[in-house]
This record gives C-alpha cells, structure tokens and sequence, in this order.
C-alpha cells in the first residue's frame, strides 16, 4: 500500500505533546510521533511539522492579568519554540535528518524561517520542524500551519486534535453526534465548527489546501492517516 499524500504539513497541539494533564512535555508521547515520522520518512513521505504550545502558554488567555497581548503572545510563540526542540531532540535520536526553522528568531537555539532556507532543507531530505508560528502576534499555530503548508506546497495541512474528526455536534456532548467525512469549508465557517482557527480554515480555502481532522492516538494514527486508514475528516473545497 502507498502513502496517500506526498508531502504533508503535520500540526500537533501543545496538548497533543503532552501527558495526561495536558500540560508540560511528556517523552512518551514524543517518542511515540518521532517513532511515526521516522517510519513515514523512510517510505519517502516528505514531512514538515507544526507544534502548538497551548501544553505551556496561550497568550490570549494571558491578557486577563494584565499583560499585553502582544507579550503574551511572544511567551506563546517561544513555547512553540520550547515543543519544537523537544520534538527535534527525538527525531535527532532516531538518526533522521531535521531542521527547525523559527518565525520569531530564537538564533542560540534554531534557524530563522526564511522561504529560501526551507525549500532547501526540504530539497535536502530533512524532516522540518516550523516553530514560532507565523512570527506575528494574535494568531494562532493552526494559522502558522496553514500558512507554512502553503508555502512548502504541501499536499494537506493534517491537524492532529484529541476527536477523530469534525461532527455535527460536540460527540462528548451528544452520544448522537455524527462525524462528517467530508465537509467544505464554507460550510465550516457557516457553522462555526469550531475545529481549526478561522483564519487558517480561510487561508486552506483561498489555497485549495485540503485539511485533514484526525484523532491523535495510539501507536499508529499518525501513519495510518497518511495511508488514508484512520477515521478522519477531509474539509475541503467543494
Ligand atoms: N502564537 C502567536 N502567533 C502565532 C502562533 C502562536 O502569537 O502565529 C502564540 C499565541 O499566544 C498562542 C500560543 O503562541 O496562544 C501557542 O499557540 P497555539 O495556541 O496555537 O497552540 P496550540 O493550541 O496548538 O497548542
């Protein structure tokens, strides 16, 4: 069986990175993706990732304290910066050849996004890691995500959530909930589903990105969403 796409924009939620609580980074759980990337890298799936940073910070629920919103955003953006290289250190471990390029610049710890530098590493054959989200304040990874697919020219933006897909209704709500397998995007919007930020659903729509919805689970759900054997939602165009 082939891998269903070729080359894939992976967005993993800070939460998705960490253990039971939600917060902090649990090696485990990184073990487990590193070991997935690896095992799609050698079937010559060409992979770039996003980590959140919600498992340390989010600067919009910040803004209560006082801080300033672009601060707090900041300290989001380095959280990123924090997964990003926490992700590095595993797929490092396994031997495969990475590189983390940041949109705010981190220099002691990684390169700076620049388009020209990462169309090169991905050339090169690296795995690579986008930290810092878009490099700008009030926006989100799901938007730095979509944004980075777009200019690497991935095939999918597949967000990693903790559902297996979009549904109806909230499914840990409502028993009844049904799970779309396709969607649009307008109807997203129209509905405000609320499965990847506004922004990025609209920036997947003027694209023509398709965006997966998958469930971040087990040993395999990352790889079986590549070969198109996980549950999922595709929001696409029409
Ligand atoms: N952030 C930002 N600009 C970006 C991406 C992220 O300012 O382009 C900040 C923002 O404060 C956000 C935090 O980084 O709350 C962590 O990102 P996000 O909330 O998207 O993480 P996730 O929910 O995916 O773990």
């Amino acid at each position: 069986m082939k891998p269903k796409f070729k080359r894939v924009m992976l967005k993993i939620s800070g939460e998705g990175l960490a253990g039971a609580d939600g917060s902090g980074i649990d090696a485990e759980v990184i073990t487990k993706i590193a070991l997935q990337i690896n095992e799609l890298h050698q079937d010559g799936v060409q992979i770039c990732i996003v980590a959140g940073g919600g498992n340390f910070f989010r600067g919009a629920k910040s803004v209560c304290t006082g801080m300033d919103r672009s601060v707090a955003d900041q300290i989001g953006m380095l959280a990123t910066v924090m997964n990003a290289m926490a992700l590095k250190s595993a797929l490092e471990g396994l031997l495969i050849p990475i590189k983390v390029f940041s949109g705010i610049r981190v220099p002691q710890v990684c390169d700076d996004y620049t388009f020209k530098e990462a169309s090169r590493a991905m050339l090169d054959g690296n795995v690579l890691i986008f930290a810092g989200g878009t490099g700008s304040p009030y926006f989100t990874t799901d938007t730095g995500a979509a944004l980075r697919a777009i200019e690497m020219h991935c095939d999918i933006l597949m967000k990693a959530t903790q559902v297996d897909g979009v549904y109806d209704a909230d499914p840990r709500i409502n028993p009844n909930a049904e799970r779309y397998d396709t969607i649009t995007f307008s109807e997203v919007l129209a509905k405000h589903l609320n499965v990847l930020d506004m922004t990025a659903v609209s920036m997947a729509e003027a694209a023509d990105l398709p965006v997966m919805i998958f469930a971040l689970n087990g040993e395999k759900s990352i790889v079986d969403a590549v070969y198109g054997k996980e549950k999922c939602t595709i929001i696409k165009k029409q």
